[in-house]
């Protein structure tokens, strides 16, 4: 029987993951593997995701909006997850058990220039993976981290659990700097034209040492283009992906994750069947 995963979000049909999850099957010689789209909107998650065990799924990656609804119904959480409050990895064992993890957390750090140790850093979104990169943050020894969101309360909620300190529009506004900008918001997701929806310019991203969007498109988004432009070294969504991706195979598998193959097939564009792109392993 086929060893069946996937990604369940809503949207999710942008999502790069099962190139990228098939390419390091394909890699590690697991033909009996296979990993697809699970587009589930959020009214249909708990009933979706009881019935993927019997459906041949072994596990699966949790995206936007469903991070917290899978922490919920997990029956095991890592330490990790749980005290993010938000889970990206689900692995379904015997006996209905379901087992929660967070790979993002782990992705964000790995992916930064530096180690954020006395850090000062502003994070956008107060979403899951807003949840991840604060809890990621504060344990890797930033100093200070401030929390801004569209909406004010959800971003207070945050920084009350997990130890940062919400700010307004106006706060950021008056005082935009930091050695790190996070972007866990969804803006640029849809399209790279221009910063609506957050509260900086182009200007303000000057007062950052390095700006990481966790939001990955094919062409740069609006966030890195303005700071690649303005000179300010940038982490790109798809190296998170990446790195949170190959975390998530070893959780599935067992094994270790190509990670050569995986930056091969974010990188290139899809093959005609939708199928993973066979990367070099010689370029590893
Ligand atoms: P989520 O839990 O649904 O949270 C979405 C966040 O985006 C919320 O803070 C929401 O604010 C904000 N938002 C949505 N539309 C907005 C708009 N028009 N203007 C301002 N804020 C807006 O989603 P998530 O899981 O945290 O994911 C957030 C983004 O990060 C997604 O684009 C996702 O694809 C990306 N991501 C990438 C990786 C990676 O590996 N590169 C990993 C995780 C997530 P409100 O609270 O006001 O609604």
């Amino acid at each position: 029987m086929l060893n069946r995963l996937g990604v369940l979000g809503w949207p999710v049909a942008h999502s790069l993951s099962p190139r990228i999850q098939n390419a390091a099957l394909h890699v590690a010689g697991l033909p009996d593997w296979h990993y697809q789209l699970l587009p589930v909107p959020p009214e249909l998650f708990v009933e979706t995701v009881a019935g993927l065990p019997e459906a041949g799924f072994r596990g699966a990656n949790v995206t936007i909006p469903h991070k917290q609804a899978a922490l919920a119904l997990a029956t095991h959480a890592s330490p990790r997850a749980a005290a993010i409050g938000a889970a990206n990895t689900l692995i379904f064992m015997a006996g209905a058990e379901v087992r929660a993890d967070n790979t993002d957390a782990r992705a964000l750090i790995a992916s930064l220039p530096h180690p954020p140790v006395g850090a000062s850093v502003l994070v956008l979104g107060a979403g899951g993976s807003a949840r991840a990169a604060v809890w990621a943050l504060r344990d890797a020894g930033a100093a200070s981290v401030r929390i801004w969101n569209r909406t004010g309360e959800r971003a207070q909620r945050v920084a009350d659990e997990l130890g940062a300190a919400a700010v307004t529009t106006a706060q950021v506004r008056s005082d935009p700097g930091a050695d790190l900008l996070v972007n866990c918001t969804a803006v640029g997701l849809r399209g790279p034209a221009s910063l609506d929806g957050l509260p900086i310019g182009e200007p303000e991203l000057d007062g950052f040492g390095c700006v990481v969007d966790l939001v990955y498109r094919p062409e740069a988004t609006a966030l890195i283009a303005a700071a690649r432009t303005r000179g300010i070294a940038v982490v790109d969504g798809l190296e998170i992906l990446v790195g949170q991706a190959a975390l998530s195979f070893e959780l599935f598998t067992g094994r270790p994750a190509s990670v050569a193959a995986m930056r091969v097939a974010a990188g290139s564009p899809a093959t005609a069947d939708g199928g993973y792109i066979q990367a070099d392993e010689r370029s590893a």
